[in-house]
């Protein structure tokens, strides 16, 4: 799907919610829907196609010029009130009260009289949850190359006793890097023994050790789209509490995909694996929800948690990723993309085995 394209669905949502504009102030949405990639960008989108226009600053000219020949360009700054001023007199103006701040809104204000402002929080994130096969293609090449890169790590011996956390996660983002990918999707999470026990791990100088858990969750980004993956390995044999961690969350993460279906409720999909881990007992030690969107940020609508609203919808890319954590022993997670798909089973775009590898 074209940016045009994609403007124009949203002009069927902005007509629908009975406004003439929306400023768009995230700089992914602003990049969805103009292909604009700059570091500073507000764009205003119109109910009627005429008014669309993105506004920018002198740094980005030449650069706006050539990936939005499509558009309006305005050079100006700061670019949301800049932006949000030539909006015609009357006209009822949106803005994302999730995204824009208290001091950017009063400059919006103050560069719009006579307009009217209305909160529209997440109306380019609902179109962005459902992707276009462009979309999928990216998501998945960064999957593939990230499954390449873990490979490649393990069987070159990097999963090595002696060798620290930060060191096997800096071969591997380096591995990534190396293969095309323009960097991580975010800090690469690798940890080793009980570290494995925090879900979110910073890794450290502690050494692997022969006998650990070790938990790496990572991703690629490539063309502006993410990948993550969670695997959970073992160096060495693997002992009886380790093997039967790693089973319950493999059971756990395949009752998640196997509930990922289009109008199922996203709390439905956390229970569906949620249930397979209180059922054993372990409902305390699984702290987090069962995954997320993924596309151009590596968080993203939809949230799939108990807490959450709505439903899984054909198209979406999400993430299934329980774990288990054992404080001061260790934790398990799985994690795969999955592409949500109409009458179907959801599609995997993670690659990598998913049993207990002991290396
Ligand atoms: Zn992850
Ligand atoms: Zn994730």
């Amino acid at each position: 799907m074209s940016h045009p394209d994609r403007r124009d669905r949203l002009r069927t949502v902005l007509r629908a919610a009975g406004l003439d504009a929306l400023l768009v102030t995230d700089l992914l949405d602003v990049r969805y829907l103009t292909g604009f990639t700059g570091s500073n960008a507000a764009a205003v989108i119109a109910a009627e196609p005429a008014g669309d226009l993105l506004c920018t600053d002198g740094r980005y000219r030449i650069q706006a010029g050539e990936q939005c020949p499509d558009l309006e360009i305005v050079i100006d700054r700061p670019s949301a009130p800049a932006a949000a001023g030539r909006v015609p007199a009357g006209a009822t103006l949106g803005y994302d009260s999730a995204v824009l701040t208290v001091d950017g809104l009063a400059a919006v204000r103050d560069a719009t009289p006579g307009r009217r402002l209305r909160r529209a929080p997440g109306l380019v994130g609902g179109l962005r949850a459902v992707k276009d096969a462009a979309e999928v293609d990216a998501v998945g090449r960064a999957c593939a190359l990230a499954d390449t890169a873990l490979r490649d790590l393990v069987e070159a011996g990097g999963l090595a006793p002696g060798r620290t956390e930060r060191e096997v996660a800096l071969d591997l983002e380096d591995r990534m890097r190396r293969l095309g990918a323009t960097g991580p999707s975010f800090e690469t999470i690798l940890a080793a023994g009980a570290n494995s026990a925090v879900p979110h791990h910073r890794p450290t100088d502690t050494p692997l050790r022969r006998g650990d858990l070790v938990k790496i969750d990572f991703g690629a980004t490539l063309d502006g789209y993410h990948s993550d993956t969670t695997r959970t390995f073992c160096l060495g044999t693997a002992a009886d509490w380790q093997r039967e961690l790693h089973a319950l969350v493999d059971a756990a993460a395949a009752a998640g995909r196997a509930a990922l279906a289009d109008g199922v409720a996203v709390t439905a999909a956390d229970a569906a694996a949620r249930d397979v881990i209180t059922d054993a007992g372990r409902g305390a030690d699984f702290p987090h929800g069962l995954g997320h969107g993924i596309g151009l940020a590596v968080h993203e609508a939809p949230w799939l948690t108990w807490t959450g609203n709505g439903t899984v919808a054909a198209g979406q890319l999400v993430t299934v990723e329980p774990g288990v954590y054992l404080d001061g022993r260790g934790g398990v997670r799985i994690e795969d993309v999955l592409h949500v798909v109409a009458g179907g089973p959801a599609v995997a775009l993670t690659a990598l085995p998913r049993e207990l590898l002991e290396v």
